[in-house]
């Protein structure tokens, strides 16, 4: 191994510009903890701080929840439908089953009643063929989890209005709307006698389906395409609900993190990237540690090493001028290459963008992606510790020096190493061994399906 990386001025600055030493960890974990207090406070409307949206959700599931439940999930360009058994503190889980429909492009860019006629038909479907192992109990409706991944204002567990369709959907007519009656409405142009009990997100979802299976669990937190997390919080600590009245005392707080930017090191390619993007100067966080941003920051470094440092030869590779090539899967799959020529990083910068490249180029690149994906991490595990520190003052001792489970899922988390490596170094250097020896991070998978069908049944109309 005799070719060294020439470390041009390009890297040294972004490894200065990216570097997550731990007194910067500690601000931003800091900070995201005083913006989740500001989020929380009183008023309506947008305050100061993260939005903090509360989910109704003030019932979570025991384990004593019997019967029939449906859920169905909405949240990018498929819906997935399932259906579950539920037997009680004994029994548990008797018997799922699932389906997955992918939504043809021109419904995501068509009329509200045609998206809702198309996710009515497919749940009416799939509703028609229980096999023996599912019985709903007699003289009652089939209840279904509706975990509807976009932003929406919700006054109850079972209504919210939509207030804006993200991730490339385009839907004319629902925005203003209660997307629970859409739903419902469309059910019954299909004849289909069944009920939504809850309306939750993907992450409050995660938390109620982990929580199910361990009572600790007390943050869910989502990295996949984008990012959110949401939390447990005492009604006691949420000062702009003053009146609902919970019998659980706590209601889970969806913070929509993505959204927060204070103290972040950002670079010159973060900024570039979000001017281009189609919500400048909002989701920072996001934009900073999510799975559709890591690949496209890496290109952006990559470009500007061709075009000033001649990273590749005396050309630049056309193809690497363009936005989004490389997919964070790529920069992953790079970073997993271990041999000594790095053929496999070679052949991922030919196929993906064109690219020949040397092997101290290729080098350059592992350095470049590794920079990117360790802030990412990094930051995403401080978020992780602003969310226990905010949970901890308000709890005094009951979350830290006990067990706190932290649930986990998406994409990003689940299949790059690194990322998760660096997240978790993040959140034990942070909390320092002992505390973190309470803290338990543990990855879930495709939990939020399950978990929205146990907040219909604790939130059945017949409970
Ligand atoms: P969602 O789009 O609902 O967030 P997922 O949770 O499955 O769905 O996350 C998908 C995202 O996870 C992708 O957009 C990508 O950023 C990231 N991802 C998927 N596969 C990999 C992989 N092999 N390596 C790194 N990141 C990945």
């Amino acid at each position: 191994d005799t070719v060294s990386v020439t470390p041009t001025e390009i890297l040294t600055k972004l490894k200065r510009d990216c570097a997550t030493p731990l007194p910067l960890l500690q601000q931003v974990a800091n900070a995201m903890s005083a913006d989740m207090r500001a989020g929380l406070g009183p008023g309506p409307g947008p305050g100061p701080g993260l939005p903090m949206i509360p989910t109704y959700v003030d019932n979570l599931p025991t384990g004593n929840e019997k019967g029939l439940f449906y859920a169905l999930d909405l949240g990018g360009t498929n819906f997935r439908v399932l259906r579950v058994q539920l037997g009680g503190k004994d029994e548990r889980v008797i018997a799922t089953e699932f389906d997955q429909v992918s939504i043809p492009q021109h419904l995501m860019f068509g009329a509200s009643e045609e998206l809702f006629d198309f996710i009515a038909s497919g749940l009416a479907k799939f509703a028609s063929n229980e096999d023996g192992r599912f019985h709903v109990s007699p003289g009652r409706k089939r209840e279904i989890g509706f975990t509807f991944s976009f932003p929406v204002k919700q006054t109850s567990i079972d209504s919210g209005i939509l207030v804006k369709w993200t991730k490339g959907f385009a839907v004319s007519g629902t925005v203003g709307r209660d997307v629970v009656a859409c739903l419902n409405e469309a059910m019954e142009r299909q004849g289909l006698d069944m009920r939504v009990s809850a309306l939750v997100n993907d992450a409050v979802g995660t938390l109620a389906g982990a929580e199910y299976w361990d009572n600790d669990v007390m943050v869910a937190v989502i990295l996949g395409t984008g990012t959110n997390a949401c939390y447990v919080e005492q009604m006691s600590a949420i000062p702009k609900l003053t009146e609902h009245v919970s019998s659980s005392g706590k209601m889970i707080i969806s913070t929509e993190w993505g959204a927060f930017s204070n103290g972040l090191p950002l670079t010159e390619f973060d900024r570039e990237m979000d001017a281009a993007s189609i919500n400048p100067g909002e989701q920072i966080f996001e934009k900073t540690i999510a799975g559709m941003y890591l690949g496209e920051i890496v290109r952006r470094v990559l470009i500007k090493m061709a075009e000033e440092d001649a990273l590749f030869g005396k050309s630049v590779p056309p193809n690497l001028s363009t936005p989004f090539i490389l997919g964070t899967p790529v920069i992953c799959a790079m970073q997993q290459d271990y041999s000594g020529d790095l053929h496999r990083v070679g052949s991922l910068l030919y196929d993906k963008a064109g690219v020949e490249s040397k092997l101290s180029e290729r080098k350059t690149v592992l350095e470049v992606c590794d920079t990117i994906v360790k802030r990412g991490g990094s930051l995403a595990g401080a978020g992780i510790v602003g969310i226990l520190q905010k949970m901890e003052e308000d709890s005094k001792g009951v979350i830290l020096g006990r067990r706190s489970v932290v649930a986990i899922d998406g994409g990003l988390y689940e299949n790059y190493p690194q990322y998760r490596a660096y997240l978790l170094d993040s959140v034990k250097e942070l909390l320092g061994t002992e505390k973190s020896n309470d803290v338990v991070i543990e990855h879930t998978k495709d939990g939020s399906g399950i978990g929205a069908a146990l907040l219909a049944a604790s939130n059945s109309i017949y409970n």
